[in-house]
C-alpha cells in the first residue's frame, strides 16, 4: 500500500500516531507538507522561518524525501493521489474552525473515492469535545475543567521513534520552493541566535527544563530568570508531544518528590493549552470576536501612531517597550509581559485587542491561534474566565514587582542602562540631574510616556464600568 502521511502541526518522528500507523500497515509512504496559502490564520513572518528549520530537520530524517506543495490542500492531496497511486492519507488532527472545516470536507471526499483515510489525535492531551461540565456543556472556566480533566486523565505513553521507515519519492520542489525565510531584509539574526527549531532542539529544551523545575512555581513570574521551560514554539508546531511532556514529568516526579509542587503547576500550565483548544473548538469565532456579546460595541479607539510606538517599544514605559523589543529580536516574550503589554494596549491606550492579537501572530515564534486568541480575550476581559474589567496592569507595578533590580529592561531597552533601580521603571520621575548623569534625555534618547496610565485607567474604568 502506498500512503500518503501529511504532516501539518506534527513535525516530529517520535510518538506521531499518523506516521506510525503507516508503518505499522507496512504501507510505503510519502511524506507530505502543503503550505496552504489560502486559509486566512496561515503563518505569519516568525512563524515561517520557524517552520522552515523545523521543515528542514524533519525533512532531513525523512532521507530528503519530503514533498512540499503550495496551495489548496485539497486539490493538492487529489493531485498527489493520481500521481502516486497512493490509496491511503494518513493525517494527525487539527483544530482551527477553518482547519477543521477543510479536514472534514477532504475526509469524506477521499473516502468517496476508495481511499483510506485515517485521523489522530497528536496535538492535545483531551480531544476537546471529550470533556463536558454536569451540564454536558463545554466549560468557560478553567479550574474546574482542569480538575476535570486530571480526574478522567488516561494519557497514553508517548510511543518511540520508527526503527526504520520505508519511503517512497516523489519530490518535485524543494523546501526551498515554499519561500519561508526573510531575504529583504534578512530580520531573523535573532531568532536564530535564541533558538534552534526541530525535534532535537525540542527535546533538549525539555530535558534542560527538568533540571531546572525546581522553583518553577515562585520563579515563573519573574522576567529576569529563565525560569520558565520556552517549549511553546516546539509545542505550536509539534516537535514534541504533549504526551512526552506529560510522561517526562510524572517520570520526573516519581524520581524528585521534592518538585511535585512545580512539577503540578508547569502541568497546569499546559492545561491552559489544553483550555485555549477546548474553547476555541467550541466558539470557532474565538479569534476575531468576543465571547462575551456585551463587548460587541466597545468604543475602540483609532490611533495608528499608538499602535506603532507599542509595535516599536516606544511607548515611553520601560517594562511595555522591553517586552515589545523582546518579542521583535528573539519572536517570544515571557507570559507575565504579555499579559502586561496587551494590557497596556488594551485598556491603556484603547485599541482593539484584535489588532494586538494580530501584531502577535506575525511577530511570535510560538503563535498559536488557540492560546493566542484565548490570551488576548483574556486579558481584554471578554473572555472565558477572564481577568475582571478592573484588573489594570500598572506598568510601573509590574515591572517593579516582577524585574525588581531592573536587569530584564536594561537587556532588551539598553538606552536606560545606567538608570539606578529606584527609577528603572518610571524614568520621567527621575530628576534632570540624575537622567543627565544617565545619559537620557527624554523625548530624545527614549521617549516620554505616551499616555499616562493614572488617567488612562479612569477612562478604561468607566467605559467598562458601562457595558451592559
Ligand atoms: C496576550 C497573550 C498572547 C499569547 N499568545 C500565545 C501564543 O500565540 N502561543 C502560545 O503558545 N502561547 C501564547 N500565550 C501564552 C503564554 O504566554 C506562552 O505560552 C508562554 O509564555 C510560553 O512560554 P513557556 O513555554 O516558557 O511557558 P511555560 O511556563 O514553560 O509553560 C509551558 C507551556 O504551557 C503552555 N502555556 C503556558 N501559559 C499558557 C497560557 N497562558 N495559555 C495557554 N497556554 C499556556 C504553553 O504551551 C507553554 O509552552 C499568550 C499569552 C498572552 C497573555
Amino acid at each position: 500500500m502506498k500512503c500518503i502521511v501529511w504532516f501539518r502541526k506534527d513535525l516530529r518522528l517520535t510518538d506521531n500516531p499518523a506516521l506510525l500507523e503507516a508503518i505499522r500497515l507496512k504501507a510505503d509512504i510519502i511524506p507530505l507538507f502543503i503550505l496552504e496559502n489560502h486559509n486566512r490564520w496561515q503563518p505569519g513572518g516568525a512563524s515561517r522561518w520557524w517552520l522552515h528549520h523545523s521543515l528542514a530537520d524533519l525533512n532531513s530524517k525523512l532521507e530528503g524525501k519530503m514533498v512540499f506543495r503550495q496551495g489548496k490542500a485539497a486539490s493538492i492531496l487529489k493531485e498527489l493521489i493520481v500521481e502516486s497511486g497512493a490509496t491511503a492519507v494518513f493525517w494527525n488532527r487539527r483544530y482551527g474552525p477553518e482547519d477543521i472545516a477543510i479536514d472534514t470536507a477532504l475526509k469524506s471526499e477521499l473516502q468517496d473515492k476508495g481511499i483510506l483515510v485515517k485521523t489522530f489525535n497528536s496535538h492535545l492531551l483531551f480531544e476537546p469535545w471529550e470533556i463536558t461540565n454536569n451540564q454536558g456543556k463545554f466549560f468557560q472556566v478553567f479550574t474546574p475543567y482542569w480538575k476535570k480533566c486530571i480526574a478522567q486523565a488516561n494519557i497514553s505513553k508517548p510511543i518511540p521513534p520508527p526503527p526504520e521507515i520505508q519511503l517512497l519519492d516523489y519530490t518535485k520542489n524543494s523546501l526551498t520552493s515554499l519561500n519561508l525565510l526573510p531575504t529583504q531584509p534578512d530580520w531573523a539574526t535573532g531568532l536564530r541566535q535564541t533558538w534552534t527549531p526541530g525535534e532535537a532542539g525540542a527535546q533538549e529544551r525539555f530535558d534542560h527544563f527538568l533540571g531546572d523545575l525546581k522553583g518553577y512555581k515562585g520563579n515563573r513570574n519573574r522576567l529576569d530568570r529563565e525560569a520558565t521551560s520556552h517549549l511553546s514554539p516546539h509545542l505550536a508546531w509539534g516537535e514534541i508531544s504533549v504526551r512526552q511532556i506529560w510522561h517526562g514529568i510524572y517520570a520526573h516526579i516519581a524520581s524528585n518528590l521534592a518538585i511535585e509542587t512545580d512539577a503540578l503547576t508547569f502541568l497546569s500550565e499546559i492545561g491552559w493549552r489544553e483550555f485555549s483548544y477546548h474553547l476555541l473548538y467550541h466558539v470557532p469565532t474565538l479569534p476575531q470576536q468576543p465571547l462575551k456579546p456585551q463587548f460587541a460595541n466597545f468604543p475602540w479607539q483609532e490611533n495608528p501612531s499608538a499602535f506603532k510606538k507599542w509595535a516599536q517599544g516606544l511607548t515611553g514605559y520601560p517594562i511595555v517597550d522591553a517586552g515589545m523589543r523582546e518579542l521583535w529580536h528573539t519572536g517570544y516574550m515571557h507570559n507575565r509581559v504579555r499579559m502586561i503589554v496587551a494590557s497596556f494596549l488594551i485598556k491603556d491606550l484603547l485599541l482593539p485587542w484584535q489588532d494586538g492579537e494580530a501584531w502577535f501572530w506575525d511577530t511570535l515564534v510560538d503563535a498559536d491561534l488557540a492560546n493566542n486568541s484565548a490570551n488576548w480575550q483574556w486579558v481584554a476581559g471578554c473572555g472565558a474566565d477572564a481577568a475582571p474589567y478592573f484588573r489594570i496592569f500598572n506598568p510601573v507595578l509590574q515591572g517593579e514587582k516582577f524585574d525588581p533590580e531592573g536587569n530584564y529592561v536594561r537587556r532588551w531597552v539598553p538606552e536606560l542602562r545606567l538608570l539606578s533601580n529606584d527609577f528603572i521603571h518610571k524614568p520621567w520621575q527621575t530628576s534632570s540631574i540624575k537622567l543627565k548623569e544617565a545619559g537620557i534625555k527624554l523625548g530624545s534618547t527614549y521617549p516620554e510616556p505616551i499616555i499616562n496610565h493614572d488617567k488612562a485607567r479612569l477612562r478604561a474604568l468607566e467605559i467598562y464600568k458601562s457595558l451592559p
